[in-house]
Parts: structure tokens; C-alpha cells; sequence
């Protein structure tokens, strides 16, 4: 439970981890994006309040050339009217109204004068306005004397002020007007030329940034959706795609009528939880990476791979290229580095294979190709197996029997019975194999039926310890009814021996019946795996502690060899009925064989019992090699209770 919770928080944890960068990006993403938005209005602002300073420069100098030109027309028609005062001397009325008129025009000039004094004050044109200014006072004090000659009837000191001094300040007056306009006009058109410079600086500025932050925002949040997408649909640990994805993908290929091009194929890798438990699951991490990784390179464009969980993958493969690929998975190997350096792996895949037609629909191709890898898990089944129609059926018995076995036990469903051991040089029964059977209302199930299915689906615990105590309840029934028994054996598959509680259990039901360990052994089937080997070693030890004896069945039929046989303490090696069947039927080869396997076990001080004898050739020969039990037809079928209770009671055999 507790186990649970961890794998889940783990679960949400990887989950989380994963959202992590892509969420960060698209956080920084806004936020940069906000940065250069904001970049922009300043940018925009600034050039409002350039446009505004230089707007107000270039309309101040407008309106002092407003000024004045108004001056200068002011100025001149000024003037134009002191000439006709000039020549209207002799006509009094004439020249008072010109006076009068001069009058105003002064007086529009001196205004205009100080409002242009008010904008050039404290400026660089103030020096050109003293001039026009001076020149001007000039002008109307020679204008005053020219009145007064005039009125006083000097008309040559009149005429002489007019054709000199006048003249003189007219002169300077104008000249600084020049000056002064040609400066404000070359300062407008600088400063009309700064404010365009400026603003279309700003202008580009703000379009380079608006430029850059939409490619930045673009690339920011293509980089977003396609982590996302990645995450959605590829496996985290060997980036191919995940079952959802391939799952969507199928769909798409058959609403476009193109799925039936395929063979689809779930595969996994024998042995896996072995590299795992012997190498270290972050080799185990980098086998599927690689694995995967060559897979994937193995297939077409238009071909897909899945991780479905664990070293489980699926695959959508074209008919085309089917036979093809085959062959590389049959080859596939994968180079890892270890501490002791680069180590090439040949892996063995199993692999279900689903034709796919043009009916068949997305999940029920992948029941399909599920379906056909469950069947090379089957004994004797081939590593590739193509699914067939009758494999659903095959499949729905499974989980038939699977529901009635859980029945079963409830209701006590399952016999043990009991197959003597003999002693074949006194003829007399020297012990017996407890063996379960199933019986239902059709008949008795053998065990080979049944028990490689519970293997697999990790039920057969419950069934052997089901055996066992019965087993003992028996021994104890015979016991208490004074019938002697003889060392029975039971049967334990070897998944028990991850399990910790494994002695404990036994120990805990030879405790209830009080059991004398001496009519007691635990046969257990051949080890194939070193981690195997060890816990068997372990198991061993601790039966032995407390008088039980172990025994390993079916010996030659795995893999492990006389060498690790050295080292391992069992106490008894069952000889597998293959050996014996190859005896008295003229093979001498195998007799060879069986001879020499025979006293090497005996050289290691194991005893030795064969099973399966049914000839009294079989029993001649085991004599001469100094066989002294054996187990057999000829002999003894498994019999039930009550036969082999009969047997306890008389345990001799007719002699042959
Ligand atoms: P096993 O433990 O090697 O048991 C010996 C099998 O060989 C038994 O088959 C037995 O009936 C059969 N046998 C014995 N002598 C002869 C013979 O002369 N000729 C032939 N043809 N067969 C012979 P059975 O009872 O069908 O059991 C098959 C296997 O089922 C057993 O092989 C054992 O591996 C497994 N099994 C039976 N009961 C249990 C159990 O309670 N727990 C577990 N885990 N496995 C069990
Ligand atoms: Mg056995
Ligand atoms: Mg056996």
C-alpha cells in the first residue's frame, strides 16, 4: 500500500517534472513579450514628445519669420510713405495724414518688434535683434528730424537726413532682418530634418523590435506547443511515441481506408526483469532506450513505434515490409556501457503479430496483437506468433478457468494425491510425491492444464501451500491413526523464492500439525537464473536448519549446469523422466549420458531419484548405477488418498 503511494506520488512527481520547461518557456515567452510591448509604446512616446519638442521649435521660428516679414512690410511701406511726405512738402494736409499713417505703421512695427523680442530674448538670435532693434530707433529718430526740417521749411537738412541717415539706419535694419531670417530659416529646415531623422529612427526601431519580438514570440511558443505535444504523445524514458498517440494515429490510418496495409506487432524482451535485477535498472533504462532507438530506425516514414509500458512495445508495420523487419528483431542487440565497458546484449523479443484487415478496428487490432504475444508465453510456443481467431477463445477459457479457480479453492475443489517413490533394490515403497488435481464436474483436470497458466498469472502460492497443508493434515491424520508414513515431497513452484515469508509459511503449517520433519521435502523445479540459484541456496539452508529436505525437480531440463549444482546445497537431484526415457530402448549414447550425469550427481554426495520409470529395463539399468529410488508408472500411478493409504499399509511390491 505504502509501496503504492510512492509509485503514485513518483507518478505525479515525473508528471509534474515534465510540464516543468515547457511551462517556464512560455511564462518567459509572455513575459518577454509584455518587455518588448512595452518597449514599443516607449518607443512610440518618445516620438511623440519629439515631434512635439521640435514641432514647438520650428513653430516658435514660423512665427518669428511671421514677425518678421510683417516688419519688414511694416518697414517698407514705412518708408515708401516718408518718400511721398518728401515730395508732398508744400501740401500741409497731404503730409499730416502721411504723418498719421506713419504713426500706425510704427506702431504695428514696435508691437510686432516686442513680440518678437519676447520669443528671441535669451536665444543665439538675440545679438541680429539689438541690431534690427537699434537700427530701428535709428530710423524713426532720423524720421523725427526729418519732420522737424520739414515743418521748419529746411528742407536740405530734410533731405539730407533722408538720402544719408535714413538710408544708413534702412540699411543696418535690413540687413539684420537678412541675417536673421536666412539663420531662422537654416534653423527650421535643421530642424525640420532632425525631427524626420529622429522619428524615423524611433519608427524603425519600434518596427525591428515588433519584428523581433513576434519572431522571439513565435519561436517561443512553437518550442511550447511542440514540447507539449512531445510530452503528450511521446514516452518520457525512449522518446518513441506512446500507446495514446499510436492509438490515434491507427485511427486516422483507418478512416482513410489505409490501416489494412499493416501488420501490427506487440513485442517485449525476454528475460528483462533479469537485466534489471542483475545489471541495474538504469542499464535496464538504457537497454530500452537503445532497443527502441534501433527500432525506430529500422522502420519506414509511415511506419510507427510505441512504448506501451515496461519493455512491452507496439509497433505498425507495413505487410510490405513485414518479413523484413522481422529478421532485424531476430537479430536485435544493443550496446550498453558498463563499468567493465561497451557490452553488446543480444536480446531475445517475443512478438505477437496481427494482420490487420480492412474491417478490423483499432482496438480490436490491438487486443488482437496483445493477444498473440500472451500466446508465446504459452509452453512450447514459438517466440513469433501470428494471431489466429481461436486465440480469443483460447484467451476467454484463460480467464474462465482463472474465475474458477478462485472458486475452486473456496470450495476445496483441488486433490492431492499421492505417487509412491520406491526403493527398487527391496521392492518397497520408500516414499511419495504430492500432486495436485483439479476436480470438477467434467472430470479431473491434470495439472499441466492449469498450473503453467496460475505460474504465469502469479496464483500458483496460494495453490502449493493449499497442497502442502493438506499434505500435513494428512501426514498427521495417518500419524494419529498409527498408519507409519514415509517422507512425502510437495511440489513448490520457484516463484516462491522471492518471496521472504516463503520458510516462514512452511514452517508456521509443519508447526500446526506437528509434523516430524523427517517425513517432509520441498521439490523445487530446476533454477534457471542465478538469482534463482541464490534464493535457493538461502531456502535451502534454512530447511535444512530444521531437518527438511530439498529437493530440485526435473533436473536437465533448464539451464543450470553440474558446475552451479556443485554449490548448491539440495539435498536430492531429481532426474528428469527425458533422461530415462532414452533407457533400454537401445539408445547407448543416451545410456552413456545418463550414466555418467548419474555418478557425477552421486560424486557431489546428492542423492538421486528418477522419475518417471516404466520399464523394469529402466529399473535394471538405474540398479547397475546403484539407483536406489525411483518414481513410476511401472510402480505407481499419483493415487488418491485412500489408495495410497492402502499402500502406507502395505508398502512391498510383487517382486518382478
Ligand atoms: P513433477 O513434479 O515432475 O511431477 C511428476 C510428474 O510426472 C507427475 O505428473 C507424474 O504423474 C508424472 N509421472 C510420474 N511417473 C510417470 C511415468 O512413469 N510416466 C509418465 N508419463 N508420467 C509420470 P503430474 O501429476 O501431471 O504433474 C505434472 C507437473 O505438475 C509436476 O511435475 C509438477 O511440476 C506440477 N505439479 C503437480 N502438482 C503441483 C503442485 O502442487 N504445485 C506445483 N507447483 N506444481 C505441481
Ligand atoms: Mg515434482
Ligand atoms: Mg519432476
Amino acid at each position: 500500500m505504502e509501496e503504492q503511494t510512492t509509485k503514485s506520488t513518483r507518478k505525479k512527481h515525473t508528471r509534474n517534472e515534465k510540464w516543468r520547461l515547457p511551462i517556464r518557456v512560455l511564462i518567459l515567452t509572455i513575459l518577454i513579450a509584455f518587455v518588448g510591448l512595452f518597449g514599443v509604446l516607449l518607443l512610440s512616446y518618445n516620438t511623440e514628445i519629439i515631434t512635439r519638442n521640435y514641432e514647438d521649435i520650428i513653430i516658435n521660428d514660423y512665427e518669428n519669420l511671421e514677425y518678421m516679414e510683417s516688419i519688414s512690410r511694416n518697414f517698407y511701406q514705412h518708408q515708401a510713405l516718408i518718400f511721398q511726405y518728401m515730395s508732398s512738402i508744400d501740401n500741409e494736409t497731404k503730409r499730416t495724414g502721411i504723418e498719421d499713417q506713419c504713426e500706425l505703421l510704427k506702431f504695428d512695427i514696435i508691437a510686432e518688434e516686442s513680440l518678437l523680442s519676447s520669443n528671441v530674448i535669451g536665444t543665439p538670435y538675440e545679438s541680429y535683434y539689438h541690431n534690427i532693434y537699434s537700427g530701428m530707433n535709428g530710423y524713426f529718430s532720423n524720421v523725427e528730424y526729418i519732420y522737424e526740417f520739414s515743418k521748419a521749411g529746411d528742407l536740405a537738412t530734410a533731405e539730407y537726413y533722408m538720402d544719408n541717415m535714413l538710408a544708413s539706419s534702412i540699411l543696418e535694419v535690413n540687413k539684420s532682418v537678412d541675417q536673421l531670417n536666412e539663420m531662422m530659416t537654416i534653423d527650421v529646415n535643421k530642424a525640420q530634418r532632425d525631427m524626420s531623422a529622429r522619428m524615423l529612427f524611433s519608427r524603425n526601431s519600434a518596427v525591428i523590435l515588433i519584428v523581433l519580438l513576434t519572431i522571439f514570440t513565435a519561436a517561443g511558443l512553437t518550442w511550447c506547443i511542440q514540447a507539449s505535444m512531445d510530452i503528450a504523445n511521446k514516452d518520457a524514458l525512449t522518446q518513441v511515441l506512446n500507446l495514446e498517440k499510436l492509438q490515434n494515429d491507427m485511427v486516422r490510418l483507418y478512416r482513410k481506408g489505409k490501416l489494412s496495409d499493416y501488420v501490427c506487432l506487440c513485442t517485449n524482451i525476454k528475460d528483462f526483469t533479469l537485466i534489471n535485477q542483475r545489471m541495474s535498472s538504469r542499464i535496464g533504462d538504457i537497454v530500452l532506450r537503445n532497443y527502441s532507438s534501433t527500432m525506430l530506425q529500422n522502420l519506414k516514414k509511415e511506419e510507427r513505434v510505441a512504448r506501451v509500458g515496461g519493455d512491452k512495445f507496439m509497433l505498425l508495420v507495413l505487410k510490405t515490409h513485414i518479413d523484413e523487419y522481422l529478421q532485424f528483431l531476430d537479430k536485435a542487440a544493443v550496446t550498453v556501457d558498463t563499468e567493465d565497458g561497451a557490452r553488446v546484449l543480444q536480446l531475445d523479443v517475443r512478438c505477437g503479430l496481427c494482420s490487420i484487415g480492412k474491417d478490423d478496428t483499432v482496438g480490436a487490432v490491438i487486443d488482437a496483437a496483445h493477444m498473440a504475444l500472451s500466446q508465446t508465453k504459452q509452453p512450447g510456443s514459438p517466440d513469433y506468433v501470428w494471431y489466429e481467431q481461436d486465440m480469443l477463445k483460447q484467451i476467454y477459457d484463460r480467464k474462465e478457468l482463472l474465475a474458477q479457480y478462485k472458486s475452486g479453492i473456496k470450495q476445496r475443489e483441488f486433490l492431492v494425491y499421492y505417487q509412491p517413490k520406491v526403493n527398487i533394490f527391496t521392492n518397497t515403497l520408500s516414499g511419495a510425491e504430492a500432486l495436485v488435481r483439479w476436480r470438477q464436474d467434467s472430470g479431473l483436470i491434470p495439472p499441466f492444464k492449469f498450473i503453467p497458466m496460475l505460474e504465469e498469472e502469479g496464483r500458483i502460492i496460494e495453490l502449493d501451500f493449499y497442497v502442502f497443508d493438506q499434505m500435513c493434515q494428512d501426514l498427521r491424520a495417518w500419524l494419529d491413526a498409527g498408519i507409519t508414513p514415509v517422507k512425502i515431497s510437495s511440489n513448490f513452484s520457484k516463484l516462491h523464492l522471492h518471496s521472504p515469508e516463503f520458510a516462514e509459511h512452511i514452517l508456521e503449517i509443519v508447526k500446526k500439525y506437528e509434523i516430524d520433519s523427517k517425513y517432509l521435502e520441498i521439490e523445487i523445479t530446476e533454477s534457471s537464473g542465478y538469482d534463482d540459484f541464490q534464493a535457493l541456496m538461502n531456502f535451502a539452508k534454512v530447511m535444512q536448519q530444521q531437518g527438511i529436505s530439498v529437493s530440485m525437480d526435473d533436473f536437465g531440463t533448464g539451464y543450470s549446469s553440474l558446475s552451479l549444482l556443485k554449490d548448491l546445497n539440495v539435498d536430492v537431484v531429481k532426474l528428469d523422466k527425458t533422461f530415462i526415457d532414452g533407457i533400454g530402448i537401445g539408445d547407448l549414447t543416451n545410456e552413456a549420458f545418463v550414466r555418467n550425469i548419474i555418478h557425477m550427481i552421486r560424486d557431489l554426495n546428492r542423492h538421486v531419484v528418477c522419475e518417471g520409470v516404466e520399464t523394469q529395463k529402466q529399473v535394471d539399468f538405474l540398479i547397475e548405477q546403484n539407483i536406489h529410488t525411483v518414481q513410476g508408472y511401472l510402480y505407481d500411478k499419483p493415487l488418491p488418498h485412500d489408495m495410497f493409504e492402502d499402500r502406507l499399509k502395505s508398502p512391498v511390491y510383487a517382486a518382478r
